[in-house]
């Protein structure tokens, strides 16, 4: 049969009918252990941390959507970022990109210093990560493109040529494009990191992360080390994985919609300073979203006139849009960065990246257009 579209596969790959009663949703295998007929002869399952049949259905299904020949699911996200850092060796270089999600951020400023060194420089310059490169040679360059929350683009082919001189590993975050929008194997990385809580999954009710790949050595190694450490997602979850993962293709292309229009809404709101979004013109990279992405998402980070107390005001208004950390639900969500996602990262240095007070982050859900845009209309009248 002839490649199949992605609408096709999130349905049917890894979704075949149960074999043994024809169940056309897939069981969930909620069991730790599996009965074994003498020891060390059994199905190919041995114990759930290591396998579990709905993950593994899960996992072929991910892999296809990534183009990529394996996947792993972890508990969340953070753990298959940690995953990626346990993997290589001590002392290892990491060369990070400035504006990453706060969690990441945090992982690499407190956690894994102790182990690796890492240098945080803005991987949209390429001139500059050239030099960065060259002086540093990194083992790994992490890379979030569209970053978060300032919708930042990397030049994902661009920059895993550079690696590919210095022998660098490169692992792109795909939380935000997803893989319907950005597929960063194809442009050449070697590792794509999801947080499935996010689009992926699309209902607010699981955490979960998943990394797909090429390389057997790679997935060998990180598998090695989730069986070893142990963030492996429960057979549930998974299963709401499966689920939530049929629809991402309607879903990305209805965020998306409602994001071109509350995009060009806010725009043209005389009480916003900037509007910040890839498929708008004035992105300063939208030739380059346009290129390495298919779309350009539900995420929109706007800059309000004045300061904290018209941002609190703005987001005590808004109703539809619900004032939470998070993103990628059905629903729509409002974020305040400077006080909420990323408070773990000194003013100082969220200042120097452009996170300030004003800035307003939505997640645009795939709610009516209409009711959204008079929802923040009337928060806007508010402030
Ligand atoms: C949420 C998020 C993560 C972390 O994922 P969890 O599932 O919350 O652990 C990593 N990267 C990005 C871009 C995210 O939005």
């Amino acid at each position: 049969m002839k490649e199949m579209k992605f609408e096709t596969k999130v349905i049917h790959v890894g979704g075949e009918p149960d074999p043994t009663t024809g169940a056309i949703m897939p069981p969930i295998y909620q069991t730790s252990t599996y009965v074994q007929s003498s020891p060390g002869e059994h199905k190919g399952y041995e114990y759930t941390r290591s396998h579990n049949p709905t993950r593994s259905r899960l996992e072929e299904c991910l892999a296809s959507l990534e183009n990529a020949k394996h996947c792993l699911v972890t508990a969340s996200g953070l753990s298959a970022s940690s995953l990626i850092m346990h993997m290589l060796p001590k002392g290892s270089k990491i060369l990070c990109g400035d504006d990453v999600y706060g969690g990441t951020y945090r992982l690499f400023s407190k956690v894994f210093p102790e182990i690796h060194d890492y240098k945080f420089v803005d991987t949209t310059d390429l001139k500059n990560l050239e030099k960065e490169i060259e002086s540093f040679k990194p083992a790994l360059i992490w890379l979030e493109t569209p970053t978060n929350p300032l919708l930042k683009i990397s030049d994902i082919a661009a920059i895993s040529k550079l690696a590919k001189k210095s022998n660098s590993l490169v692992v792109v975050d795909n939380t935000f494009m997803s893989p319907f929008f950005q597929n960063p194997l194809d442009l050449g990385a070697d590792i794509v990191l999801h947080s499935m809580t996010k689009f992926i999954n699309g209902h607010s009710d699981v955490v979960g992360g998943a990394v797909m790949m090429n390389s057997s050595e790679l997935r060998d190694k990180l598998f090695f080390y989730q069986n070893a450490i142990g963030p492996c997602q429960s057979p549930f979850d998974s299963w709401l994985v499966l689920r939530g993962i049929k629809t991402l293709a309607v879903r990305m292309k209805a965020h998306e919609q409602n994001a071109i229009k509350i995009a060009d809404f806010l725009e043209s709101h005389p009480k916003v300073e900037r509007v910040v979004y890839p498929g708008l013109k004035s992105h300063p990279q939208h030739d380059l979203a346009k290129k390495q992405m298919k779309g350009f998402g539900g995420m929109i980070t706007f800059f309000l006139k004045g300061g904290i107390d018209e941002s609190r005001r703005f987001l005590e208004n808004v109703k539809l849009f619900s004032l939470a950390e998070s993103l990628g639900g059905v629903e729509s969500l409002v974020d305040h960065p400077a006080i909420m996602t990323h408070a773990s990262i000194p003013k100082a240095v969220r200042e120097q990246l452009g996170i300030y007070d004003n800035l307003i982050r939505l997640s645009v859900g795939i709610e009516d257009q209409e009711d959204l845009i008079q929802d923040l209309q009337t928060a806007f009248s508010m402030v």
